[in-house]
């Protein structure tokens, strides 16, 4: 008998487009695991994204786009099944029922959920949105998108520990209480990344308006990392150190950033020539700002060429979409009924 596939299940909100931390967060892997023999699914998290937007044109635009952007950075249609979450809506009825096994104060120590409040607490009109059921129970909807395909593995960034780890113990309790109905999923790698945002903070992210887009055009590349702050005086390293790793912490958080991203993006002997320039405190901050500049424009120019293909109506995206949404049905909805039928609420509807 053969061995049963992997499941490799991720999403993305489409809250605006997609940068840096997203590509070496989540996407690099996804692109890497299409290569291997299991079953990749790759959802857009339009239902996670009304947390954060309210324009529905806005989140429509998006969704369209942000799958052009995954074939663009080299996710292959035919080998990764790409579907949008609205379009499996049984999603929401696994939601419902895991709610009934998560405990509020699990949810209330959600790291999304304190950051809000603490955004409000300190400025109540700063926030567009409202404190939402929505928001406090984004975890037990991420529970679902990953419990119902089965997943074995989640291939995200390291800010979505937290929530694969919730999506486990959920699991873990629905069993406990009706019997092993669901595959819980492995933690989060140790590998995992957090790519800190232009601002210096500890993440780049699509709503905080710190990020380095895939998409961005040369100009505006320049224009961002010229805006990073880098006034401040260099710190003293640890010259005994030679690992790269070692100098993040130690460096003013908008150098830092530089100094990771060009880690990521320059050969080795690039980045560590301006380690050994930091180290020795010269000037040369223009020069690093416009190197990066290159190795970043240098990486964007064939994704925003396969962006811009006309080949992809926004027509055709939507009918890809959908057919691929009627792939991952069959075994959400036979999730959904094994739950309703372990709570003693199976009527089998789905299977009329
Ligand atoms: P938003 O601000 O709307 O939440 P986001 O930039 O955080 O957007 P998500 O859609 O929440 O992006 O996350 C998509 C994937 O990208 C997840 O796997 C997440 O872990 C990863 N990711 C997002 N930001 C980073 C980052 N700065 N470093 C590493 N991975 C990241
Ligand atoms: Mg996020």
């Amino acid at each position: 008998m053969s061995a049963k596939r992997e499941v490799i299940l991720s999403g993305i909100r489409p809250t605006g487009r997609l940068h840096f931390g997203n590509y070496f967060g989540a996407i690099q892997s996804f692109i890497r695991l299409q290569d291997g023999d299991a079953d990749c699914y790759y959802f857009i998290a339009d239902y996670h994204a009304l947390t954060t937007i309210t324009e529905r044109r806005e989140i429509y635009r998006a969704t369209l786009d942000m799958l052009k952007t995954y074939v663009a950075c080299g996710l292959d249609p035919a080998r990764s099944v790409i579907y949008r979450q609205s379009d499996l809506p049984c999603t929401a009825e696994l939601s419902l029922l895991l709610g009934m096994v998560t405990n509020i104060g699990h949810l209330e120590r959600g790291t999304t959920y304190k950051d809000k409040l603490s955004r409000l607490e300190a400025d109540p009109k700063v926030e567009g949105n409202p404190l939402s059921f929505g928001l406090l129970g984004y975890p037990v909807l991420m529970a679902a998108d990953i419990l119902i395909v089965k997943a074995d593995m989640v291939p995200v960034g390291d800010d979505q520990r937290q929530h694969v780890e919730m999506a486990c113990d959920i699991a873990q309790k629905f069993n406990h209480r009706f019997g092993e109905t669901l595959k819980i999923p492995r933690p989060v790698s140790r590998e995992a990344v957090r790519i800190p945002g232009l601002d210096g903070s500890g993440k780049m992210g699509k709503s905080d308006n710190n990020t380095l887009d895939l998409l961005d055009d040369p100009k505006t590349v320049l224009k961002k990392i010229k805006g990073v702050e880098t006034s401040t005086d260099p710190l003293d390293l640890d010259t005994d150190s030679d690992a790269p790793e070692m100098v993040l912490p130690k460096m003013p958080p908008g150098v830092g950033v530089l100094y990771y991203l060009l880690n990521l993006l320059a050969p080795e002997e690039v980045y560590l020539d301006f380690l050994g320039k930091y180290r020795r405190k010269e000037k040369f901050y223009g020069m690093l700002k416009n190197t990066l500049a290159e190795y970043v424009n240098q990486f964007n120019a064939p994704i925003i060429e396969k962006y811009n293909d006309p080949a992809n109506s926004d027509e055709s995206i939507e009918a890809f979409l959908r057919a691929n949404a009627e792939k991952v049905t069959p075994v959400a909805l036979d999730t959904v009924e094994a739950c309703r039928m372990a709570m003693g609420i199976g009527h089998s509807l789905y299977r009329a």
